[in-house]
């Protein structure tokens, strides 16, 4: 039965011994041993009553068995819906209360705050640990290694992905097996990822660069990953000499350059480094280019859209820029307004069609119109320039979107959090340039008359309501907001105001 996103990710290799992921400990796991893992999880989720089309919300420490999970909801012809681990209960409801899963999972530390949610939402919940333990990981040690795929078509859903609303609601992007399958082909070939790749993964597994740009294209082109729970430059120097390519965040990259251990005879065998997620600096490609010698390659993607532009593997990878549409994708700049094509070298809005383009928000069939031209092309919220040798560069993003060591955040969501604090009358929320995360969060407080903000208290008080790297990393308090005739608050004035509070 044909599954065409676990046949070319997973399946050609059930029988191979090949490494596929060597674990922080040093420890190799085969591809047999691996999808042999799978197998066991997706007869495990057949015996907890999920069936096809089912979705399966994970929140857990990053782990090669966490990765099964991925592997057995295809196999399953389950929908994965990964989650951040900096996720609050709070935040889990609403995700549980729109996506209404058939199973949760999460770390065990967490059973205790989402059993009310699982309940509410009349899903089961099971714990999967960072080390390969939990119950789910019980209920799946007596389950046949044996299971039969699960048929699917290209536009049946392989996962949901939660972005951030900037209304302050989250849509779930969903994501089918052929819109990820055509983006891992594409990359795969775009930056000669072959068996031989050992890439080194430091990337959290429940964004799209950590779970589909990175791993999808290891495991097509049959390679293997160096997977690390986390980011630590010590970590990265002690095995950057066993890989051969790196894919992070700017954040990854001036932390090695920060650390005198990181040095050109460390990576003189590397053969790739690749940046996304996040605009980075043309210094620290210039930088790295003077430490190392390598030029690191930049790409353009959003969850929506997984990847649609990179600078060229052969070629000149212009610092600054994030290159050209892959193969098979269009991506255009027009005006915002009329959606017609502005002149070249000209900011306007990034629009882009092709078989990477996900299916549309989970149950906002509104929300999905509005981000979609009759032609077919979905509006990113991203402003952009193409030059005349067609390098396409992100200026800036329509819709305010701070993002914060890699993470993106939307500022409504948490203005709105900081307007129901007792004393504020009104809030704005910005990004400023921060040395470690590329830009932080920065709350500005306007107090109700005669109230006395406490900047402190406010922000103990919003921190267990909202992600870690969503709360504030200043806060400051002012008489009245700037704002222009039409009353709209003016962020630009703010972020020039505030951008050196973090240096
Ligand atoms: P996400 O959906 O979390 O992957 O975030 C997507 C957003 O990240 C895009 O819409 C861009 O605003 C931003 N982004 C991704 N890659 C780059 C890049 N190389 N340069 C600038 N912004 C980027």
């Amino acid at each position: 039965m044909p599954n065409c996103l676990y046949d070319a990710l997973f399946g050609r290799h059930a029988e191979s011994d090949k490494t596929c992921l060597i674990q922080a400990d040093g420890s190799h796991l085969s591809y047999a041993g691996f999808l042999e893992m799978a197998a066991r999880y997706a007869n495990c989720f057949n015996a907890q009553g999920l069936k096809p089309g089912d979705r399966v919300a994970v929140q857990v420490p990053k782990s090669a068995e966490a990765l099964a999970v991925y592997a057995a909801c295809v196999r399953a012809g389950l929908v994965l819906l990964p989650l951040n681990t900096a996720y609050t209960a709070d935040e889990l409801d609403y995700f549980a209360g729109n996506a209404e899963p058939g199973l949760m999972l999460c770390a065990p530390e967490a059973e205790g705050a989402l059993t009310p949610v699982a309940q509410k939402h009349g899903a089961r919940l099971l714990t999967l640990d960072g080390h390969g333990g939990g119950s789910f990981i019980a209920a799946a040690a007596d389950q046949s290694s044996e299971f039969e795929t699960v048929s699917r078509e290209p536009d049946d859903l392989a996962a949901l992905l939660y972005t951030s609303g900037t209304t302050g609601r989250s849509k779930g992007a969903m994501l089918s097996h052929a819109n990820l399958l055509s983006n891992a082909e594409v990359l795969k070939v775009s930056w000669g990822f072959t068996e031989e790749d050992v890439l080194l993964h430091a990337l959290p597994i429940f964004h799209t660069h950590g779970l589909f740009v990175a791993s999808n294209i290891t495991f097509l082109a049959g390679g293997a990953m160096i997977f690390l729970p986390a980011f630590k430059t010590e970590a990265m120097v002690e095995n950057l000499p066993k890989a051969t390519s790196m894919m992070g965040v700017p954040t990854f990259y001036t932390r090695l350059l920060d650390s005198s251990d990181f040095t050109a005879d460390l990576v003189s065998h590397m053969r790739l480094f690749v940046s996304g997620s996040a605009p980075l600096l043309a210094e620290t490609h210039t930088a790295f280019e003077e430490r190392t010698g390598h030029h690191i390659l930049e790409r353009y993607g959003m969850t929506e859209t997984n990847m649609i532009t990179s600078n060229p593997l052969e070629g000149d990878r212009r610092a600054g820029t994030v290159g050209f549409p892959l193969d098979g994708v269009q991506a255009r700049v027009v005006d915002p307004d009329s959606g017609a094509p502005v002149q070249t070298g000209d900011v306007g809005m990034v629009e882009v069609k092709g078989p990477n383009v996900f299916q549309g928000y989970w149950k906002m069939p509104d929300k999905t119109a509005e981000e979609f031209r009759a032609d077919g092309f979905f509006i990113t919220g991203d402003m952009g320039r193409i030059d005349e040798d067609g390098y396409l560069s992100i200026v800036g993003r329509s819709k305010d979107l701070i993002i914060s060591g890699g993470f993106n955040i939307y500022p409504k969501e948490v203005e709105l959090l900081l307007d129901d604090q007792e004393g504020v009358l009104e809030s704005a929320v910005i990004g400023a340039p921060h040395p470690d995360f590329g830009e932080g969060v920065v709350g500005v407080l306007v107090p109700v008359p005669g109230a006395q903000l406490d900047a402190d208290a406010i922000l103990a008080k919003i921190k267990p309501k909202i992600a870690r790297f969503k709360q504030p990393k200043a806060l400051f308090i002012l008489d009245e907001l700037p704002r222009n005739a039409m009353g709209k608050v003016q962020k630009a004035a703010l972020r020039e105001t505030h951008k050196d509070c973090f240096r």
